[in-house]
């Protein structure tokens, strides 16, 4: 199918940006690395009157190391976090995005933004606690990942807004694992710990319509429990749904195997 007819326009800065998606009144959308958006409007699934093109606008495909933080701008294609050296758990978890094709397209912003449950960025966000920073037309705001993702591919982001950039903190170890069926597809089970600041984070992607953070097994690897007592915790935390690709037992089991397997690879530490 081909998608239904829509005005362009590309956009120089970010104020033209939203201020374009104002003025479409709902019925704009953002066109970034067009890997998630082009198949939703091909599929007529999205009909928006109005398509803003960022791709051109300055500033926004650098990814600079802030202190304890690496930020992304939103344009910085999957690819170019693989090569990075200042992120090594978000080079980690952008090999498994997709194909050398998505990778080369697809945006940090445009993950973020699509927020699916599976996909990695989000996972990564959410279990850095990353700040999501937003221009809309009354300004700017930041919100941290924890309370952005709101749903499976539903964000905080009201509709003239957009992601500038994403601040996330460089954990001092870190552990990242996954499962999908074919090398590229979205991960049935991802999971990624990190140590930021003393403390450690899980965060479970699959299963779920939002990134998990389970809150009991969190509690328990940093009061030093066994790994086993860890991954049962955090399988038994999860709400996972029955599709074609796998079964909510399935998953929960495949989740505890994968919190052992990303908490045995913990020794990792992060570039200086
Ligand atoms: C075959 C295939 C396999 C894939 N496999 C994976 C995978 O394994 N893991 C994975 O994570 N992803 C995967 N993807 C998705 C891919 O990573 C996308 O690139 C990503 O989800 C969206 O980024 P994008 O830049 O292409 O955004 P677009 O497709 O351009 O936009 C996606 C959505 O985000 C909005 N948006 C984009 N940028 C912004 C912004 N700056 N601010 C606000 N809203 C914005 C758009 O309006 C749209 O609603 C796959 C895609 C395909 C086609």
């Amino acid at each position: 199918m081909k998608p239904a007819p829509f005005d362009y326009v590309r956009a120089h800065s970010v104020d033209e940006a939203v201020r374009t998606l104002a003025e479409a009144d709902g019925d704009g959308k953002i066109l970034a690395g067009g890997q998630s958006l082009m198949p939703v409007l091909a599929l007529r699934m999205a009909r928006p009157r109005v398509l803003v093109d960022v791709n051109r606008i300055p500033g926004l495909a650098t990814i600079t190391p802030t202190g304890s933080d690496v930020r992304l701008g939103a344009l910085v294609r999957h690819a170019r976090l693989v090569e990075q050296p200042h992120h090594p758990l978000l080079a980690e978890a952008a090999r498994w995005i997709g194909h050398t094709a998505i990778r080369s397209r697809g945006t940090s912003g445009g993950s973020i933004a699509h927020a699916d449950p599976s996909a990695e960025l989000p996972v990564v966000a959410a279990a850095l606690e990353a700040t999501v920073h937003i221009a809309g037309p009354g300004g700017t705001r930041a919100e941290t990942a924890t309370s952005f993702f709101a749903g499976p591919l539903e964000t905080t982001l009201a509709e003239d807004e957009m992601i500038t950039a994403v601040d996330l903190p460089v954990p001092s170890r870190w552990g990242f694992a996954e499962f999908s069926r074919r090398h590229g597809d979205f991960g049935l089970v991802l999971v990624v710990a990190a140590e930021v600041a003393g403390r450690w984070r899980l965060a479970i992607g699959g299963v779920g319509g939002v990134p998990l953070r389970p809150a009991e097994a969190e509690q328990l690897l940093n009061d030093g429990a066994e790994v086993d007592a860890v991954a049962a915790a955090a399988a038994a935390e999860t709400q996972p749904q029955s599709d074609i690709h796998a079964s909510a037992d399935y998953r929960r089991a495949m989740t505890a195997e994968f919190v052992r397997r990303a908490l045995a690879s913990h020794g990792k530490r992060a570039a200086a």
